[in-house]
């Protein structure tokens, strides 16, 4: 919680952000992750993570039934993903206007997809749909104490308090 949520008495919205295998191996870590820092949303969880097939199974389970799953979950399965937590007021939202349509050659130039994928298979990066998706993601990727409370320095200058 941000000192501006508890000024708020509200939980602050957090969003699962995960650059896909084809993003590490491509080279993007540092990209990808810089989009969202440069937006200013906070980061409380971080790693460099391989899945089992049971996790990815239970990620995409809205999907179990489309014809790509099992092609999605050998994807997912296929190398170390990064796994991020961000926060911050409509962070769901706005994460998935930064990464853009999931078809890569329909998202706009200036998203994360729109400049750096041309395939929906390979479209380098997931982001939660929901505030809901959003905490059960975080709870299914991440185990108690991987999520750290910190407060930035740029927050003040990022929020409008009144
Ligand atoms: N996907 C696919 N073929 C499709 C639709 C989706 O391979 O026709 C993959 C793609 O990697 C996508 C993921 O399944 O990112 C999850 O699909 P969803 O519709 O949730 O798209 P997203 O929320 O990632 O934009
Ligand atoms: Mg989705």
């Amino acid at each position: 919680r941000t000192l501006f949520s508890l000024h708020k008495s509200q939980e602050v919205e957090q969003t699962y952000i995960m650059i896909k295998p084809d993003g590490v191996q491509r080279g993007l870590v540092g990209e990808i992750i810089s989009r969202f820092e440069k937006k200013g949303f906070l980061l409380k969880g971080l790693k460099l993570f391989q899945c089992s097939k049971d996790l990815a199974q239970e990620h995409y389970k809205d999907l179990k039934d489309k014809p790509f799953f099992p092609k999605l979950t050998d994807y997912i399965t296929s190398g170390p993903v990064v796994c991020m937590a961000w926060e911050g007021d409509g962070a769901v939202a706005s994460a998935r206007k930064l990464i853009g349509a999931t078809n890569p050659l329909q998202a706009e130039p200036g998203t994360i997809r729109g400049d750096l994928a041309v395939q929906t298979g390979r479209n380098v990066v997931h982001g939660s749909d929901s505030p809901d998706n959003g905490k059960r993601e975080i709870a299914l990727w991440f185990k108690e104490g991987e999520l750290c409370q910190w407060e930035s320095v740029q927050t003040p200058w990022l929020t409008d308090t009144d």
